[in-house]
């Protein structure tokens, strides 16, 4: 029996296994998928929000301010790539002025920090390529960029190196409480725990309904996006918004920690799991985005994608007590990636009132560095390569990722098993061929380490096959 189960290993149960990981407890993630980071951690802005768009006095609110404070601590501590680049939303309308207004009192009321609404001219001069039709901007500098699925993996990973259990490949199927614990059933067997938080992303609705009454649901809303070659990477300095609306933040243009531009998203129904792109979709940020920033070159786009949101038809997440000893972390849309290191926390204390003990260890641990070869000085590099000569291989040439950085991840608390999963830990395949050269040498070094045929390995997941067993009879086949 674990003391703590958490459904779900997204950035939201990542968090609050790394909160629980401080105290003396025995916790156990269980995961359907093969990494964590797989819904939509995966796929979204990647911006740490200031905490002026949701409403004064909502939770939502509070968790986004503090997980923005939060979010930069643990990246610093964690070496999670993190920037502060400030946001700027954009007002191009009467109407617009009146929004900027509005968030700009949400935001004092929030408690955002050096909020200033600035002239169309000014935000020109902080922002040369934006649109001569911007009246006004709301300046926000404690906006920053993330790497999502990293940030959520040194989470993942600091639990892991504090004792917290992950199992992936696990689906929950069934909830039961029988004497004063839970009993658990997955797809591999019943796990038993005294406690269960439920952080299941767009499917938070479904294991609700396994405890309690049918009181949400989840509708959910796809996002598209550009990513863009670096060509395009500063196109732009900081987040570019334009004002939002019911279905959300608006299209952004903004650069990301990789060097990048993402532009999105748009915001349309879709099912849970859908994140197909679509000519129409992509048509509307192309044109959107070209209002706030009309030099966008769509042509060094390098990537598509899309993420699904956890919208709930209201205005704050569902954070609450939904059964003795259940926690439901539910309706975490955006801003659920800034608030996650705060609803981490919140959990826990959630916990406690329903009589969790919370003892601190002293052991906890916070620490994580990762070697990024890129960014080392010619000597450095030499050094490294002396001493370990796997350093020296570069695996991936447009971000020049070597044999190491690979093995490292391999060896590291939370190892991938897939070729994405590869990439999101080293950047192998990020690039402008995205995969196309290095693809067939981490297959290889996967296949070696997992003691697999290469034709074992997947893309992502369960099923993305990349190699074909059988190739009798194909020509050229040995
Ligand atoms: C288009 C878009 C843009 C966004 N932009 C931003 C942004 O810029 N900034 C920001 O702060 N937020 C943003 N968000 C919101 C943010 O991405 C989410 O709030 C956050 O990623 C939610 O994390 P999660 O852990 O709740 O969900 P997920 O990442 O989806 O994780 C849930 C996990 O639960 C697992 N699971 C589900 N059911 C089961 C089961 N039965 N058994 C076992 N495992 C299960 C899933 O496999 C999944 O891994 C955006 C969202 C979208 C869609």
């Amino acid at each position: 029996m674990t003391d703590v189960l958490i459904i779900g290993c997204g950035v939201i149960g990542a968090a609050a296994a790394m909160e629980l990981s401080k105290y003396k407890l025995s916790v156990t993630v269980l995961e359907r998928e093969n990494d964590v980071a797989m819904g939509t951690t995966k796929a979204n802005s990647a911006i740490l929000h200031a905490g002026y768009d949701p409403h004064p006095g909502t939770l939502m609110a509070r968790l986004n301010v503090r997980g923005s404070e939060l979010a930069k601590y643990y990246c610093e501590k964690l070496d999670v790539p993190y920037r502060q680049c400030g946001s700027m939303v954009l007002a191009f309308t009467r109407a617009d002025l009146d929004t900027l207004d509005i968030l700009y009192d949400r935001g004092m009321k929030n408690g955002v920090k050096g909020l200033e609404i600035i002239s169309g001219d000014e935000a020109r001069k902080r922002e040369p390529e934006l649109a001569d039709t911007v009246l006004a901007a709301l300046w926000a500098p404690s906006a920053a960029i993330v790497s999502p699925w990293e940030m959520c993996l040194a989470f993942a990973e600091t639990a892991v190196k504090n004792g917290v259990k992950i199992e992936f490949n696990t689906e929950v199927t069934g909830l039961e409480r029988d004497g004063g614990c839970w009993r658990v059933t997955t797809d591999r067997g019943v796990r038993e725990a005294r406690y269960v938080i439920n952080a299941a992303g767009v499917d938070s609705d479904t294991i609700h309904d396994m405890v309690a009454e049918h009181d949400f649901e989840v509708k959910p809303s796809r996002g598209q996006y550009y990513l863009l070659d670096k060509s395009e990477g500063s196109r732009v300095n900081t987040v570019v918004f334009q004002c939002p609306s019911e279905k959300g933040k608006g299209v952004l243009v903004s650069p990301t920690v990789h060097g990048n531009l993402i532009v999105g998203p748009n915001a349309e129904p879709s099912d849970k799991h859908d994140t197909a792109t679509t000519a129409e979709g992509l048509d509307f940020v192309r044109e959107t985005a070209k209002l706030s920033v009309p030099g966008v070159d769509f042509s060094k786009s390098i990537r598509n994608f899309a993420g699904v949101r956890a919208n709930a038809g209201r205005d704050d997440f569902l954070i609450r007590k939904a059964a003795p000893g259940f926690i439901d972390l539910a309706a975490i849309c955006s801003p659920g990636l800034t608030s996650a290191p705060a609803i981490g926390e919140y959990a826990a204390e959630l916990l406690g009132r329903e009589g969790l003990e919370l003892e601190e260890k002293e052991s906890f641990e916070l620490s994580r560095r990762r070697i990024r070869f890129k960014e080392l000085t010619d000597e450095e590099r030499r050094k490294l390569v002396a001493r370990d000569p796997s350093y020296g291989r570069v695996i991936c040439r447009c971000e020049t990722v070597t044999e190491g950085e690979i093995l490292a991840a391999l060896r590291s608390p939370v190892p991938p098993c897939s070729v994405d999963g590869v990439k999101r830990r080293v950047n192998a395949g990020m690039g402008r061929c995205q995969g196309g050269f290095c693809g067939p040498r981490v297959v290889e070094l996967l296949a070696k380490d997992l003691g697999v045929t290469p034709d074992r390995i997947v893309q992502d997941r369960e099923g993305m096959w990349i190699l074909k067993e059988e190739t009798k009879g194909v020509p050229g086949s040995v």
